[in-house]
């Protein structure tokens, strides 16, 4: 296993709309573990193949951030298949770092997909888990959550960004 580069916002395989995984291939298999290791490392809740540079239908989301086995879920070509109700709360990503935004969400959320022996799942997730699996899908088909915000507010995070990277270079 190995932690692997998270991609930040201005990459373009973070806008690329992904390919569904047809066979799970040893190499899935490593991509799915090396990136539940990357999000326990970051630390984060969730992660999008995309965000690893792989155009893949693959996201791991773990609200327990490597606390509770039983959070963690691997998911292969996830669906949303359905949703109920919104929840307006602060959202973060590891690709926009050190940008937390107010971003509107369903409440609750059915998500299907493949474990990683092939199994079809389902996930029922409200609140923060809703958030999570929307916010990991939305990667796949190239949607930051920023990409959700006014175009003001993203104007204001682009500043931020570049300031921010500027900084980063100086030190
Ligand atoms: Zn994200």
């Amino acid at each position: 296993m190995a932690v692997r580069d998270i991609l930040i916002i201005g990459d373009p395989v973070l806008t690329r709309t992904s390919e569904p995984v047809d066979e799970i291939t040893a190499d899935i298999v490593r991509l799915a573990r090396d990136m539940v290791e990357t999000v326990h490392a970051a630390p984060g809740v969730g992660l999008a193949a995309p965000q690893v540079g792989v155009s893949k239908r693959l996201i791991v989301v773990d609200l327990s951030v490597g606390e509770d086995k039983d959070s963690l879920h691997v998911l292969i070509n996830p669906e949303i298949v359905s949703k109920e109700g919104e929840a307006v709360c602060e959202e973060g990503c590891l690709s926009v770092p050190d940008i937390k935004e107010k971003v509107a969400r369903p409440y609750r959320v059915v998500a299907r997909g493949l474990d990683i022996e092939g199994r079809t799942v389902e996930i029922e997730g409200e609140d923060l888990l809703a958030r999570a699996l929307c916010h990991e899908v939305d990667h796949l088909d190239g949607i930051l959550f920023v990409d959700k915000l006014s175009p003001l507010k993203r104007a204001l995070i682009r500043k931020k960004l570049k300031k921010n990277l500027a900084a980063a270079k100086k030190a």
